[in-house]
């Protein structure tokens, strides 16, 4: 596997990847879901590319940015084994040099459910990906299924701004008793790990709740009564799989999404209800 850490090295190790060439931005502390998406790049594309960089313009001034979790020695061992050809792992210094100021907004989309209770974070999302596109001009991005609203923000990004880029989502990739793989999840302790996978099971007991026919109402109240009580339940909503706008009742492709909180640790999950036949 390729490496390069200034911008000028990625351009020249990324142009001259075999093309087709699909292309998957992290953050790194790379777990299965990480590695599922350079699979899948491997196998529609004829290269797969990788990004490591934790983003300080995603993140608020209160969150874990400077805990997150980091191993680049690890991450590469994980990523030449998974069959990536290049890793491009930049210093913030390189994405974000002195008098740094040009950011892409993302609007409205990107101002609910995680982007309301994290301000600028779609904003920040959208300027490193965009800028990420730039350096990478990749034919194929890849992203996973479980930042759902990152996913419906990017594909606006790259639509509104004509980067020419083809967006796959991959499906969310669960531990065995149903908890979204993320980097986060090492923050929680023995106890909150025992009650986190309720999150998943909480936003099935909402999807089963609407697909019964009951109220949006009738639907969280189920989710909550689902959640660990030890858990604290951020937002469960239904919302439109390609606007992420609200719905009330499940007619079209939709999520089932949701947030919660266990002792410090923030988890974000989502359930995809497909209408027959349409995926
Ligand atoms: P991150 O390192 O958290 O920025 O994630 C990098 C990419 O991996 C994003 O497109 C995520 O949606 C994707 N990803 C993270 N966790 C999972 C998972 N459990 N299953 C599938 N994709 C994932």
């Amino acid at each position: 596997m390729q490496y390069a850490d200034t911008i000028e090295a990625a351009r020249a190790m990324f142009a001259a990847l075999p093309r087709p060439f699909g292309f998957i931005p992290t953050m790194g502390a790379l777990h299965e879901g990480h590695l599922q998406l350079v699979r899948a790049a491997r196998e529609r594309c004829a290269s797969a590319g990788v990004s490591i960089f934790v983003n300080p313009l995603q993140f608020g001034p209160q969150e874990d940015f400077a805990a997150y979790p980091r191993d680049i020695e690890r991450d590469r061992t994980a990523l030449s084994a998974a069959g990536a050809n290049a890793l491009f792992a930049p210093p913030a210094s390189s994405m974000y040099p002195q008098g740094f100021s040009t950011t892409v907004d993302p609007g409205p989309i990107g101002t609910t459910f995680e982007g309301a209770v994290r301000p600028g974070h779609f904003r920040g999302v959208a300027t490193v990906v965009t800028k990420l596109l730039h350096i990478a001009a990749p034919d194929v991005l890849f992203l996973g299924q479980k930042d759902a609203q990152q996913a419906v923000v990017l594909r606006r990004t790259i639509a509104d701004l004509a980067i020419p880029v083809e967006v796959v989502v991959i499906p969310t990739v669960r531990e065995a008793d149903g908890l979204a793989m993320s980097s986060r999840n090492a923050y929680l302790d023995a106890a909150q790990r025992a009650v986190a996978p309720s999150l998943h099971r909480a936003l099935e007991a909402m999807r089963d709740e609407l697909l019964a026919g009951g109220s949006k109402t009738r639907a969280r109240a189920a989710a909550e009564s689902v959640l660990a009580t030890s858990g604290a339940p951020e937002y469960f909503d239904a919302v439109d799989a390609s606007t992420f706008e609200p719905v009330e009742r499940l007619d079209r492709d939709a999520l089932i999404v949701g947030a919660a909180r266990f002792g410090a640790t923030r988890l974000i999950d989502n359930v995809p209800v497909w209408v027959r036949g349409s995926r």
